[in-house]
């Protein structure tokens, strides 16, 4: 994503000093620059990215968009997003595709049944749009999926956020790219961060291979190198990389009305707007920072979906790919400060941080504009892994992105 057609890229060389550096121009960088700018009128600041704006996991995603959350922390960051997203083709003037098409989480088990039902409960009491489906419903709101009696997991019901659903995820980023940009922010491709300038314990700006860049307050955003990164400020943070992989077919016709996602099968399947169906797992299970991971991964997700959507048996596969997360123990993001004073942190969003980018954004701008939590993202400090105050979204997030 180095140059759109409608907007040659300005590739501004860094200036000596800025007031906020932003380590990473992905989804979450460019919306916080955006929103520094946007919201707090900070406008002298960089995003410096080692290869190319949203080349990392922001146009590797499945774009899957939904708040259903099980913790009132979660459903508050996640349904705040869901309302940026609504509004955002207006706000940034850009068609991001977003589509409410709705999202379904089957249950195939008794446990699956009650951890749904009980995800439904806890998202109506925190506003969030939630339903729940008999197999029968299910068969009406998707006809494609299989809910059949005689599979080895049968569908025993699904979950329903009607305003959950998909966007187009590089339109996304350039969307939040070309507002940052006109409003003064300096997007820097091919700027990688080696190391911190320090003095004591607070940074002062960051080692780049284009030179040293001063910097009042430097934000990390960079999804799946997080610990990479913050260990280069002898800060540790309780982050795993992993693969994720996806994949999709030819171009169909349109024949799936929604996105499906399957927990216990492990897969989920939507069709993209130009007709590819896009189908997902969850993570391959050993650390690394190689974007792409193993084929028996593939192999297994597909032969979830086709029990599933027997419909797609003939279908081809296009193209696969990997992208690099980073995973908490609690599956849920740290967003704040680090030990190291004027060093913030945004990462550990794992499988599920696209769908949240405009909130994600939001309040890391707040952060890094008053140095001080929002009280959306104040639960998500990295000092919950000393109190225990987890915020434990396995249930919600395990292959659900
Ligand atoms: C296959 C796949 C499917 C997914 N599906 C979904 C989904 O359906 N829904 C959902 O909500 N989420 C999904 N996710 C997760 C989502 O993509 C991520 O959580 C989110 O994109 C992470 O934030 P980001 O966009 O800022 O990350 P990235 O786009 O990865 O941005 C981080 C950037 O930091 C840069 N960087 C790293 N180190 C340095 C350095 N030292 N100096 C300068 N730059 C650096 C990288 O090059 C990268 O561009 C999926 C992820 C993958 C891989």
């Amino acid at each position: 994503m180095s140059e759109h057609p409608d907007r040659l890229w300005r590739n501004p060389e860094p200036r000596s000093g800025y007031d906020v550096v932003i380590v990473g121009g992905g989804g979450h960088g460019l919306a916080t620059a955006y929103y520094l700018a946007a919201n707090h009128g900070i406008r002298n600041v960089a995003v410096l990215e080692k290869g190319w704006l949203a080349g990392g996991n922001m146009a590797r995603n499945t774009t899957i968009i939904r708040s259903n959350y099980l913790w009132d922390e979660s459903a508050a960051i996640y349904e705040h997003a869901l309302k940026l997203w609504e509004g955002l083709s207006a706000e940034l003037d850009y068609d991001i595709l977003f589509s409410q098409r709705g999202v379904l989480n089957l249950a195939h088990t008794l446990q699956d049944v009650r951890e749904g039902t009980r995800r439904v409960n806890a998202n109506r009491l925190n506003g969030v749009d939630a339903e729940w489906l008999d197999p029968d419903e299910v068969q009406k709101f998707c006809p494609v999926v299989n809910t059949s009696p005689d599979v080895r997991y049968p569908v025993l019901g699904a979950t329903l956020q009607p305003r959950a659903g998909i966007a187009k995820h590089d339109h996304v980023a350039w969307a939040f790219a070309r507002k940052a940009d006109e409003l003064g922010v300096d997007l820097i491709q091919g700027c990688e961060v080696t190391g911190f300038l320090k003095q004591g314990n607070k940074v002062v700006g960051v080692e780049t291979n284009l030179g040293p860049i001063r910097a009042g307050r430097v934000g990390m955003a960079a999804a799946g190198h997080s610990s990479v990164l913050a260990s280069l400020a002898d800060v540790r943070l309780p982050v795993q990389s992993h693969p994720l992989q996806a994949l999709v077919s030819e171009l169909l016709e349109p024949v799936h009305p929604c996105v499906v996602m399957s927990n216990h099968v492990h897969v989920y399947v939507s069709q993209a707007h130009k007709g590819e169906l896009v189908m997902g797992a969850g993570i391959d299970p050993y650390n690394s920072y190689a974007q792409r991971g193993s084929v028996h991964v593939i192999e297994q997700q597909m032969a979830a979906a086709l029990e599933l959507f027997p419909i797609f048996a003939r279908a081809h596969v296009l193209r696969t790919w990997g992208g690099i997360v980073d995973v908490t123990p609690d599956a849920s993001p740290i967003i704040g400060p680090t030990p190291v004073d004027e060093l913030f942190v945004n990462c550990g969003w794992g499988t599920g941080g696209f769908k949240a980018t405009p909130a994600s954004g939001w309040t890391y701008a707040h952060t890094l504009a008053t140095g001080k939590a929002h009280p959306l993202n104040e639960p998500f400090a990295l000092e919950r892994f000393t109190t225990g105050a987890l915020i434990d979204e396995h249930g919600a997030a395990a292959v659900a992105h």
